[in-house]
């Protein structure tokens, strides 16, 4: 059996403070009001006014051609993957990557790809290695297709890559021939944290999507961006998976509401989780690592409790926080207000040496 992650045990009272995911804000009244005036039309068809004028907005923003909406981040990379890759093909990306550990193995199910998993601190790696994991041109090696980046890399930490860093990896990826995706699930953090303008960040890459459901807080979709050619080949895969939608300008909307008053907002989350960690880390046997935007890891091992029983703790006093990659994620987004952080760090200090 398959297990939903993040169900809170039997007898835990209701969620108060939710530390579980970014993913798990709900839409504000003023996002609800701007979804039931939305104009729509027949996406599938092209028909929908405020689709268009989502992926006209974001291919804009990411100084991109052309840009289709999808209901998933998940389907964005997947669809860029086929797009630009052969079954047999090679991606490098980074190990603790997305496409490698939560797309429930669709490499292996559907694109027919292989990811070969570069190494390398907090999520990030450098020009070098992508160097050191370039194949001969041999009939023995796989074809190498495509380099794939995090912005932020969630497993990394939230981290933020360094512009300077992604153009080194993206150069050395354009000298090979290699297309080059950034999966910017969280790239606006990344923007608002490093002061990057959205398509400086992405310069390098030939196919980009943004995920609306993660910080900005709306209940659906994600838009995957690149030239018109790139753009015109992935609407075929989305008509094939059946990501052709019809009134999605419902939730269209949504996103664009978010652009307009969900972006700036995220330094807000980037701060809480900043307090976050500095109170963490007051906490014996605890080890936190430096958030760069709103994902605060920390490692509990020193304290002899294991994550699942902290997580089973904090959700008896309707604390939620996650576990991830041995440690634990505790995430800051639109419904965690600065005032419940203090409380948060008094629960868990609680919850590990009570
Ligand atoms: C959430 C996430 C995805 C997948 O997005 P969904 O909209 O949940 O399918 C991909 N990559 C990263 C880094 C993510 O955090």
């Amino acid at each position: 059996m398959v297990h939903a992650p993040n169900r809170p045990p039997a007898g835990a009272p209701p969620v108060r403070i939710n530390l579980y995911s970014d993913t798990q804000t709900r839409p504000t009244p003023a996002m609800k009001a701007a979804m039931m005036e939305a104009e729509v039309g027949d996406e599938q068809h092209g028909d929908d006014p405020t689709v268009h004028a989502l992926c006209d907005r974001m291919a804009e923003l990411m100084g991109k051609e052309a840009a289709m909406y999808l209901p998933s981040g998940t389907m964005c990379n997947v669809i860029a993957i086929l797009t630009h890759c052969k079954k047999g093909d090679e991606v490098l990306a980074h190990e603790t990557s997305h496409i490698l550990h939560s797309e429930g193995g669709t490499h292996a199910a559907l694109t027919g790809v292989q990811i070969m998993p570069l190494k390398g601190a907090r999520g990030l790696f450098t020009a070098d290695d992508v160097r050191a994991g370039i194949r001969p041109k041999t009939r023995y090696a796989p074809p190498q297709r495509m380099l794939e980046v995090e912005q932020t890399a969630n497993i990394g930490g939230g981290v933020v890559w360094p512009l300077a860093q992604l153009t080194a990896v993206t150069d050395v990826a354009r000298e090979q021939g290699w297309a080059t995706h950034m999966d910017g699930a969280r790239l606006m953090n990344a923007c608002v944290a490093a002061g990057v303008a959205p398509k400086d960040m992405v310069a390098g890459f030939d196919s980009v999507w943004l995920d609306f459901t993660k910080g900005l807080g709306a209940p659906l979709g994600a838009v995957l961006c690149g030239s018109s050619e790139f753009i015109g080949e992935a609407w075929r895969w989305k008509q094939r998976l059946g990501g052709s939608m019809r009134q999605a300008g419902i939730c269209a909307a949504a996103c664009l509401y978010s652009l307009d008053h969900h972006v700036d907002r995220l330094a807000e989350d980037h701060a809480n989780a900043k307090a976050l960690a500095r109170g963490l880390a007051q906490i014996e046997g605890v080890m936190v690592e430096e958030p760069d935007t709103n994902l605060v890891f920390f490692d509990i091992k020193g304290t002899g409790v294991a994550v699942e029983e902290l997580q089973r703790r904090l959700a008896l006093q309707g604390i939620m926080v996650s576990g991830l990659g041995g440690r634990v994620r505790a995430c800051t987004h639109l419904d965690v207000t600065a005032a419940m952080i203090p409380e948060a760090v008094t629960a868990i200090r609680d919850a590990l040496h009570a």
